[in-house]
C-alpha cells in the first residue's frame, strides 16, 4: 500500500488528522488498536472556555471555540452524525472565594460568563450554598460517535489497520518510509501516552495526569445543561451522566480508587437532591505536558516524522485546531503557533 501519510493512533488527534488529510486530498493509513480506557474514550467531551479558580479564559479561547463549532459541524456532515451540541454550564461555587472571583469576572465584563438569575435556580435540584454563575457557551462533543464514525469510514476504504504499531518495524530510507508493506511519504504519531515518537522528539516534557470518573444514572436530572460543583456532571449521548474528574499529577497506578468514589459520592450527597445510581467507575491518563501546551510539528532531524500530541485536558478543542495547522504547515508551509510547535524545544537543544 502506498500512502502520503501513515498515522499512528486513532484517538481525537488521529481522527482529526486523518479527517483533515482526507479533506485535503491526501491518502492516509491509520494504525490503531482499541484500548477502552484511553482518554478519548473516557472523556466527557466538554469544551469549556473558562478555567481555574479565577475563572480565566482558556488559552486561545476565541479561536478554539469558533474553529471547533465549524470543524465538528463539517466532520458531522461528512459522517452523517451530529457531533457537537451547544450547551451552558452552571457553575455552583464550592466556596465564597470562588463566588467572589466569578463576580470580579462579571464586573470586568469578562467573556463567556453571565449571572444566574435566582428566579431560575429554585427549579434546579441542587443545594446552592454559595450561589452559582453561568458559563456560556460551552459545548458537548459526542466522542463515542466521532471515534466510531471515523473508524468505520477508514475501514470502508481499507485505510485502517487494527493492530499494534511496533516502532522497531519502521524503516527510514532516503526516498521513502516503510512500515511492513506500507510505503509512506510521512509518519505522524498521534499515540497519546504510548509516546512512541520519543526517539525523534527526545526533549518533549510530557507529564501524565490521571483522571477518574463515575458514570451515573440520574433519571430525573434535566440533560440540557452541564453542572459543576468541584466535580462536573455532564450528560452523555447514551442517557447516563459523566461525573468527574480527578486531576492527579502523582499516582501509583492507572486504575480507579475507592477514595475517588467515596469523595465524589460525598460531594453528590451534599449537592444533588435527586436519587442516582453508579453504573461504572473508570480511570484514564491524560497525555498532558509540563507547560500545558501541545506538541505539534515535524522533527528537525527527520523532517518526514511528525507529532500531534500533548492535548492534556483540552483535547476536544485543541485537536481539531492543531490537526488543521499541522496539515497546512506540511502542505503550504504555514506556521504552527509558536507555543505549540515542537520547534520550541529543538531550538533550545
Ligand atoms: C478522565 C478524563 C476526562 C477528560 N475530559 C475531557 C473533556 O471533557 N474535554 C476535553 O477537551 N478533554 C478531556 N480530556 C482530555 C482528552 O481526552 C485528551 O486530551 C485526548 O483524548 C487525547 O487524545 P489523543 O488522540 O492524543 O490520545 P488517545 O485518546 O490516547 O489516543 C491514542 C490512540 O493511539 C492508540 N495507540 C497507542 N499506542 C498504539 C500502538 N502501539 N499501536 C496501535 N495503536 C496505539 C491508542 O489505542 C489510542 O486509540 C479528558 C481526559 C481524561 C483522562
Amino acid at each position: 500500500m502506498q500512502v502520503d501519510l501513515l498515522i499512528i493512533g486513532q484517538g481525537l488527534c488521529g481522527s482529526w488528522l486523518s479527517y483533515e488529510c482526507q479533506q485535503a486530498g491526501l491518502r492516509v493509513c491509520v494504525i490503531d488498536t482499541i484500548h477502552p480506557n484511553t482518554p478519548s474514550r473516557i472523556s466527557a467531551g466538554i469544551i469549556n472556555p473558562i478555567t481555574g479558580r479565577r475563572h480565566v479564559e482558556v488559552w486561545l479561547s476565541d479561536e478554539l471555540l469558533s474553529h471547533a463549532q465549524a470543524a465538528y459541524a463539517s466532520m458531522g456532515e461528512w459522517l452523517n452524525r451530529s457531533l457537537i451540541r451547544q450547551s451552558t454550564l452552571i457553575d455552583f461555587f464550592p466556596s465564597e472565594q470562588m463566588r467572589t472571583s466569578f463576580i470580579e469576572r462579571l464586573k470586568q465584563q469578562g467573556k463567556y460568563v453571565a449571572p444566574v438569575y435566582y428566579s431560575d435556580i429554585p427549579d434546579l435540584p441542587f443545594e446552592i450554598p454559595h450561589g452559582a454563575g453561568l458559563i456560556d457557551p460551552a459545548y458537548l462533543i459526542d466522542l463515542p460517535s466521532l471515534l466510531e464514525g471515523n473508524r468505520n469510514k477508514l475501514l470502508e476504504t481499507g485505510s485502517l489497520l487494527d493492530e499494534k504499531f511496533e516502532s522497531s518495524l519502521l524503516q527510514i530510507e532516503s526516498e521513502k518510509l516503510w512500515y511492513k508493506n506500507i510505503e509512506a511519504e510521512r509518519v505522524i504519531f498521534c499515540d497519546g501516552n504510548s509516546q512512541l515518537a520519543d526517539r525523534f522528539f527526545p526533549n518533549l516534557p510530557f507529564a501524565q495526569n490521571k483522571g477518574e470518573v463515575l458514570i451515573l444514572e440520574i433519571p430525573e436530572l434535566p440533560s440540557d445543561r452541564i453542572y459543576k460543583h468541584g466535580v462536573m456532571l455532564a450528560p452523555l449521548s447514551n442517557g447516563y451522566w459523566w461525573c468527574g474528574s480527578s486531576y492527579q499529577w502523582s499516582f501509583d497506578h492507572p486504575y480507579p480508587t475507592p477514595s475517588f468514589r467515596e469523595q465524589t459520592e460525598q460531594t453528590l450527597k451534599k449537592w444533588l437532591k435527586l436519587p442516582y445510581r453508579v453504573i461504572d467507575h473508570i480511570a484514564g491518563i491524560r497525555p498532558a505536558t509540563l507547560e500545558r501546551r501541545p506538541f505539534v510539528g515535524f522533527s528537525s532531524s527527520e523532517k518526514r516524522i511528525g507529532i500531534l500530541n500533548g492535548m492534556g485536558t483540552k483535547g476536544c478543542s485543541l485537536a481539531p485546531y492543531f490537526a488543521r495547522q499541522l496539515v497546512r504547515h506540511w502542505m503550504y508551509e504555514e506556521p504552527i503557533h509558536p507555543e505549540a510547535s515542537v520547534g520550541r524545544f529543538e531550538a533550545k537543544a
